[in-house]
């Protein structure tokens, strides 16, 4: 029986219906067997039994009143998951399907990814199954205040600082950090992804989607590739899917093909970015405006055929378990050479095992898009400072942080005999800096 077969197990018990969250751990434990069997004082010291269990989970009501005057009730999360190397970190995310299972396994994948930064950010993650879409501004804002009146008591610039993610953009940002200097009277970096004018960092809209792309870059070049020339599928057209889009571009590719939850658009020559901010950023309209408004584009509804368009590299940027075993095979079919994650594990464990057995370059999102969060660091260390760096200072730190940790998802996984395996050298790279830090500071 392996060493972390029991660990399983406990995780199923105690978790019987978060399916994500069983996903996501079993994922990582499976990477770590060998860290086990290497690291026998591990095991002596409960370090994998620990970090599969949130050192905090934070539920709690949130009642707002809509624009009829009627009363709503929403549920709030806040997963704190662990806080061995720095102060918990990690997105709030408002979709009406956020469960606690999600939020879990976005915790959990979170340490990972934060500790791959090199960076000092523990993980945590949290959210709603508030759905800001078709809301009016003042009902997210009486949303955002009244969901913060809660939340307030347990973060704090040293102690825990949220950032966006699904349906919290720059917009909900700015209500929540209103509401936090309302009620404790106090300017702080206790929330990440700012606006400009108040404390925001240069370069953190873009840091994921740029981020992302700096990673796949490095891992082409070292499989004496590049993005120049190359056509790219990028699922989603949110805040990662964007900027993912914009810096392939710049990078010398073609972006052929985006979408919504509700469709997705091709267009052979490349995807207009400036008409895509405009429908996405400013009108908040469906992606199917893009096609109405240029005609050589074309429209398809539903978001899962995406993945039969030909392409080169897939940038799945939308959401969990987006991509499949059948997409991935429809995807190698058309020579797709590269799978990397700009959402959070968007690829299902069997289309994972499909792209391996297909020699096709498969980067983990917890290693691929880390440089959102890596970005939101940097934004924590200009408010410590009070300063602020320009653009391209902030740009150059994060493309070094992409590079460094494609380097060491690739060396680690070099070392534990799986050349080209960047999920298992993220998970073993990440988790071996948690279970030091861990162990230094005894059983807490
Ligand atoms: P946004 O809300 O800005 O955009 C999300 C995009 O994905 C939208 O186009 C949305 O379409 C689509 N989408 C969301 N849910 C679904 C679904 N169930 N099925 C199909 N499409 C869906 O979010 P982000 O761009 O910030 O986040 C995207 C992913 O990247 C998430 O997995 C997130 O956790 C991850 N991520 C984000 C980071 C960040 O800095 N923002 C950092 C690291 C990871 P629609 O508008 O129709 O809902």
């Amino acid at each position: 029986m392996a060493v972390l077969d029991s660990i399983k197990e406990t995780v199923r018990k105690r978790n019987p219906h978060d399916a994500e969250f069983i996903q996501a751990t079993d994922e990582v434990l499976l990477s770590l067997e060998l860290v086990a069997q290497k690291h026998p004082e591990y095991v002596e010291n409960g370090i994998f039994e620990r970090i599969v269990e949130p050192e905090r989970q934070i539920v709690f009501r949130v009642p707002w009143v809509d624009d009829q005057g009627k009363v709503q009730v929403n549920r709030g999360f806040r997963v704190e998951f662990n806080s061995a190397i720095g102060p918990y970190k990690g997105g709030l995310r408002f979709h009406p399907s956020v469960n606690l299972s999600i939020i879990k396994f976005l915790g959990f994948e979170q340490c990972f990814k934060n500790a791959l930064t090199g960076l000092p950010i523990g993980g945590g993650k949290g959210g709603s199954d508030f759905d800001p879409k078709g809301k009016s501004d003042s009902e997210v804002m009486r949303f955002c205040q009244s969901f913060m009146t809660e939340l307030y008591r347990h973060i704090g610039a040293d102690r825990d600082v949220p950032a966006g993610d699904i349906g919290v953009g720059a917009r909900e940002i700015g209500y929540l950090f209103g509401q936090y200097k309302r009620i404790r009277n106090e300017y702080s970096g206790v929330l990440t992804g700012k606006g400009l004018t108040y404390g925001g960092s240069l370069a953190r809209k873009e840091a994921t989607g740029y981020g992302l792309c700096y990673f796949t870059q490095a891992m082409l070049e070292d499989h004496g590739s590049s993005l120049q020339g190359k056509r790219v599928v990028i699922s989603g057209s949110g805040n990662v899917a964007i900027y993912a889009a914009e810096k392939c571009t710049q990078l010398g590719a073609t972006v052929v093909a985006m979408s919504d939850s509700n469709g997705y658009v091709y267009d052979e020559n490349g995807i207009d970015l400036a008409k895509m901010k405009e429908i996405k950023e400013i009108r908040r309209e469906r992606i199917k405006e893009y096609a109405n408004a240029l005609p050589r584009a074309q429209y398809h509804e539903g978001c899962k055929d995406i993945w039969s368009c030909v392409c080169d590299i897939a940038l799945p940027c939308a959401t969990q378990n987006e991509l499949d075993e059948q997409a991935a095979e429809v995807l190698i079919k058309n020579g797709v050479m590269a799978v990397c994650e700009g959402a959070n594990m968007p690829c299902t464990p069997q289309a994972i095992t499909v792209l391996k057995r297909h020699g096709i370059l498969y980067a983990p999102g917890k290693a691929s898009n880390a440089g959102g969060v890596a970005t939101s660091a940097l934004e924590m260390s200009q408010n410590s400072q009070r300063l602020s760096w320009s653009f391209d200072e902030v740009d150059a730190r994060l493309k070094n942080i992409m590079e460094n940790i494609y380097r060491t998802c690739a060396d680690t996984a070099i070392a534990y005999d799986d050349k080209d395996n960047f999920m298992l050298g993220a998970n073993i790279a990440g988790f071996e800096k948690i279970a030091e830090a861990m162990l230094a500071q005894g059983i807490v």
